[in-house]
């Protein structure tokens, strides 16, 4: 059994109230509990990062940097210990659970770049002996609340570059999978951070109410499901903190007739199901213009979803894991249940999936429906498992149509081989991350990620320069030096070049 403890101050910190069980989905069994924070476990946290921030402001970006330089070392040398442990909680496999390590560490080298990403902005004779810049400077304790779906990615998104800005984190990962969190911030302490310049507590909604209430708190970043996107926003907002909410999705890919069909069906395949369909960017829905494409593709998915290899996340060179939890099993098997009854056609039904020696684990296989249609809540509602659901349209202006009016707008992509298509899919559609022949389009570090619609509450995406901007605040600065002997004159116009 894993007892998981809060890092406060750089020291674990057992907890001493509520707990969570944590579990092993391969095996249905609990295998750790998690300590949820009140509020003075969180107002430790606060304190610590409070007392850690004026110090840490004012150490030079490069020396911040080279912490991160250290850090991704240290990640690396502990690629496989990280991605066992992700595996044990969240069920994802191992080799998915590196993938997504790999694309955490990403930021951490955009992090690296803090002497250059922080250097601003100057100009010089903006007026007689004026010059000006633009200062970035951090925003101060600022915090992040993050998902079960990716333990190590989404965090790594958030903190090594509000570090290295200058900020100080509180960071609020998923009860349901912390310990590979946990052990990523000992890493980076090892590293060489300073106590209370990270500090991580576990809770639930208590915690995270903590953390919206406190006056110190300046800005919150928020990874996980757009209902909670959404309060947190409104929450944050009223008390005049930043707050970047991202939420939800139902990603669609579009096939045109022309689409090079086995590279489409082998795309789909693994943004579909790979992470059992976990995955904020996760292809969902199959857009197929024309019913020949559209009876190719099932044609050719079928087999391919009936021989997934589905086991323990824990086993090298599966397809699928099981579930996060039972009861995440439970809402996926009634989404399922629930198309059924609406009339759309279940093609493969991954449901009563047994695996030898894991019966109470919290495995559902591939499932598939044909014949979706926009009012079913198979199509409205995202239901975040492995179930990929195939709709009909007659041309790309109606594919789009569908997308546009989709109240989530993270991500979707277009396959095909004719170019006017992709531009006019890319010009015009109401999504903030496209691809084109690209299934999980996510942007890579130096770029920023981020939704449209209900899928981001906010102005700033998260990561890359937008990451900047919204861990930073500007200051412009206006000089001048007189010359010695030059006195001028009370001027009662407003000042110009005029
Ligand atoms: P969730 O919203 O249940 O939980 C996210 C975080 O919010 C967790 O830390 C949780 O403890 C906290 N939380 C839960 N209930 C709360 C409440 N009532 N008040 C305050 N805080 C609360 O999401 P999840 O199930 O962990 O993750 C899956 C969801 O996250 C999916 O909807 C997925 O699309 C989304 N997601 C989005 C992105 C993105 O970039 N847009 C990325 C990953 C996951």
């Amino acid at each position: 059994m894993t007892n998981v403890t809060h890092l406060i101050d750089g020291h674990p910190v057992a907890g001493t109230g509520r707990s969570a069980d944590v579990f092993n989905p391969s095996t249905g069994a609990v295998s750790g509990q998690v300590p949820l924070a009140d509020d003075a476990v969180i107002q430790q946290a606060i304190d610590s990062a409070k007392t850690a921030f004026p110090a840490w402001r004012r150490t030079p970006a490069a020396k911040r940097a080279q912490i991160m330089f250290r850090f991704k070392q240290l990640l690396e040398e502990n690629e496989n210990a990280i991605a066992e442990m992700i595996s044990a909680e969240h069920g994802k496999t191992i080799e998915d659970a590196i993938g997504e390590l790999k694309r955490g560490i990403e930021n951490v080298e955009y992090a690296c770049a803090a002497p250059e990403v922080l250097k601003g902005e100057y100009s010089r004779n903006v007026g007689p002996d004026i010059d000006a810049w633009s200062d970035f400077q951090p925003v101060g304790v600022v915090a992040g609340i993050t998902p079960f779906n990716f333990p190590a990615m989404v965090p790594l998104w958030m903190y090594p570059l509000a570090i290295v800005c200058g900020n100080c984190f509180i960071l609020k990962p998923s009860e349901r999978d912390p310990s590979s969190t946990l052990f990523i911030a000992e890493l980076l302490h090892q590293a060489g951070l300073p106590k209370g310049v990270l500090n991580v507590v576990h809770g639930d909604k208590q915690a995270v109410d903590a953390l919206i209430a406190a006056p110190e708190v300046k800005a919150l970043s928020f990874v996980g499901s757009t209902p909670i996107a959404e309060y947190i926003y409104a929450e944050g907002t009223k008390r005049g903190k930043r707050v970047q909410a991202l939420g939800g999705a139902k990603n669609h890919a579009v096939l045109m007739p022309d689409a090079d069909l086995d590279n489409a069906v082998n795309a789909l395949m693994g943004a579909a199901y790979g992470s059992c369909g976990e995955r904020c960017m996760a292809i969902s829905v199959a857009v197929c213009v024309g019913d020949q494409i559209a009876d190719a593709l099932v044609e050719k998915l079928v087999p391919q979803i009936k021989a997934l290899k589905v086991g323990p996340g824990t086993t090298c060179g599966l397809d699928m894991g099981p579930l996060v939890t039972g009861q995440h099993l439970d809402k996926v098997t009634g989404y399922v249940e629930d198309g059924l009854k609406a009339g759309a056609e279940l093609v493969v039904d991954g449901r009563g999936l047994s695996i030898d020696g894991h019966e109470q684990g919290f495995f559902l296989g591939g499932c598939l429906f044909d014949r979706v249609t926009p009012e079913m809540r198979i199509y409205q509602e995202e239901i975040f498992g492995p179930v990929l659901c195939v709709v009909r349209v007659n041309s790309l202006e109606e594919a789009m149509q569908l997308i546009n009016e989709h109240e989530y707008g993270n991500g979707t992509c277009i396959f095909t081989r004719d170019g006017e298509s992709a531009r006019l899919f890319c010009d015009e559609i109401e999504v903030g991350m496209v691809g084109v022949n690209v299934p999980l389009p996510v942007p890579v570090a130096y770029h920023s990620f981020g939704g449209w619609k209900r899928s981001l509450f906010g102005d700033l995406h998260a990561y890359g320069p937008d990451g900047v901007r919204f861990y930073t605040r500007r200051k412009a600065v206006t000089q001048r030096w007189p010359k010695r002997a030059s006195h001028e004159a009370a001027q009662f116009a407003f000042p110009s070049n005029g």
